[in-house]
């Protein structure tokens, strides 16, 4: 059997895990286990999966510590931020343990007989694909819904985030069913397509390149899919804001975690002639570049090479087009790079328009508060748009018009709340919202029931 190498990006001699890779015909046997779980979890009925729900969620919440060091050494996220990713992976899993109970259709009038009503039921076995830039939350985000509405599931980790995902199956998976919750290692190519022509249901969260080739296999298997995808979101700053403020917000958006977060703010608008730059850049360099494990740094590594050589190349083709980098621009030590912010980039220059996934800022700026909105609009992604200003009636005005899935005003654009429906518009994401009571949906289908009289 191959296997496969996550390490540490702090310390690239640090093997995290070398795990199994599994082969396409143990990717069926998974699906055929979890069939059989499935049926044995619909049959619990909902006070049996709250049950088993909250014990998983207890079973993490006992080894917090141990799941935020296994974080911060797998994908090198700071420690105060993985720490709480993991407790929020914890209330999502009690959150949704709870939402067991939650009604689960409509009783209607009928036409004839004597009752009509429609109950939501589960697919089957739901495939997850997940990334490495969230390892508890977004596999949790994902895989509590679909078990909670009375799915099994088979989670293919990304090759960066193996530890993480065996960690969460060794810690949930004895609280229920054996082969309900199965993680499945391995590739895109082999793995990842073996669980798609497999799977009754899909959710994915990574690029948005391979998320349009899943959306393309689940439909042509004609199951449902959702994927969540990339971001270019952008922070309108108007005249009126609060500059020291909005400055620390905005770098904290765009660089903590070194920007690898799909709501990290990626392009800053500027409203007017007014010197946001200053603060902003002071607020940049006061964010501490170095060891994830310590706590007072906000800026650990790029995740592997292959990232590093992109945002590499993008500094190369700013530096091309006369971009001026107002911070930044050191040489990487390690997968250690300084966050960048630069001016002077058109807005349809290709990194004005493309997501690159490490901790880098364009600054541009706009004549009119409709401009900005304009400006932040005219990109093919639409996760998140942040405006900040005091006037409430602009405010509201510009929040009204923007593309994207989320709006932050006078608030970071990246952090979402587990409770509320999240996902995009645009090229950012396809299918049903996650999260919240929406992800509830997204994992049931409906089925209409008339009972009639003899
Ligand atoms: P990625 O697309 O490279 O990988 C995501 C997952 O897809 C991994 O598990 C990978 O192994 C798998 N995969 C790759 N090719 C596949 C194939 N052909 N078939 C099936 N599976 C395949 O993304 P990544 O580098 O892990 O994560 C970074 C990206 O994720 C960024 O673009 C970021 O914006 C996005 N992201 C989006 C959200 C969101 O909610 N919108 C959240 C986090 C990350």
């Amino acid at each position: 059997m191959s296997t496969i190498e996550s390490r540490s990006p702090q310390n690239p001699d640090d093997i995290v895990v070398s795990a199994g890779r599994m082969s396409a015909g143990e990717v069926e046997a998974t699906f055929a286990r979890a069939r059989e779980a499935q049926r044995q979890w619909w049959a619990l009925g909902a006070a049996g999966r709250a049950l088993a729900l909250n014990a998983a969620a207890d079973a993490l919440e006992q080894r917090a510590a141990e799941a935020t060091d296994l974080v911060v050494r797998e994908v090198g996220k700071p420690v105060s931020e993985a720490k709480g990713e993991v407790a929020r992976g914890v209330a999502i899993l009690r959150y949704y343990a709870q939402a067991s109970f939650a009604p689960k259709g409509d009783v209607l009038p009928p036409s004839a007989g004597v009752m009509l009503w429609n109950e939501r039921r589960p697919h089957g076995v739901v495939g997850l694909i997940t990334p490495w830039n969230f390892p508890v939350a977004i596999p949790l985000w994902k895989a509590a819904p679909a078990l909670s509405a009375g799915n099994a599931v088979v989670m293919k980790p990304s090759q960066d985030a193996i530890a993480c995902a065996l960690f969460l199956q060794e810690v949930i998976a004895p609280h229920l069913p054996a082969g309900l919750f199965r993680v499945a290692v391995g590739g895109g190519a082999d793995v990842g397509n073996a669980l798609t022509a497999n799977a009754d249901c899909i959710s994915f969260t990574g690029s948005t390149k391979v998320g349009r080739q899943i959306v393309m296999t689940a439909a042509a298997r004609n199951v449902p899919v959702q994927a969540e995808m990339g971001g270019l979101n952008a922070a309108i700053v108007l005249e009126d804001a609060d500059y020291e403020k909005t400055a620390a917000i905005i770098a904290g958006a765009a660089m903590w975690f070194a920007g690898q977060k799909c709501t990290a703010t990626s392009r800053v608008i500027v409203v007017g002639d007014g010197d946001f730059e200053t603060p902003f850049i002071k607020a940049v360099e006061s964010l501490k570049v170095g060891d994830p494990a310590d706590a007072a740094v906000t800026v650990g590594p790029l995740i592997n090479r292959a990232s590093l050589l992109d945002f590499q190349a993008a500094l190369d083709s700013a530096r091309a087009s006369g971009g001026r980098f107002l911070t930044g621009d050191d040489p990487a030590q390690g997968l250690f790079v300084k966050p960048v912010v630069l001016a002077g980039l058109a807005v349809d220059h290709p990194l004005s328009c493309n997501e690159v996934f490490g901790p880098i800022v364009t600054v541009h700026r706009a004549a009119t508060p409709q401009d900005a909105i304009e400006m932040a609009n005219a990109v093919e992604y639409g996760l998140v748009t942040g405006i900040h200003g005091r006037d409430m009636n602009q405010l509201m005005s510009l929040a009204a018009q923007a593309h994207s899935g989320l709006v932050k005003i006078n608030a970071s654009t990246s952090g979402v709340d587990f409770y509320a429906p999240f996902g995009g518009e645009k090229m950012s994401s396809y299918g049903m919202r996650e999260q919240g009571l929406a992800a509830l949906e997204f994992y049931s289908r409906t089925t209409t029931v008339t009972l009639a009289q003899h």
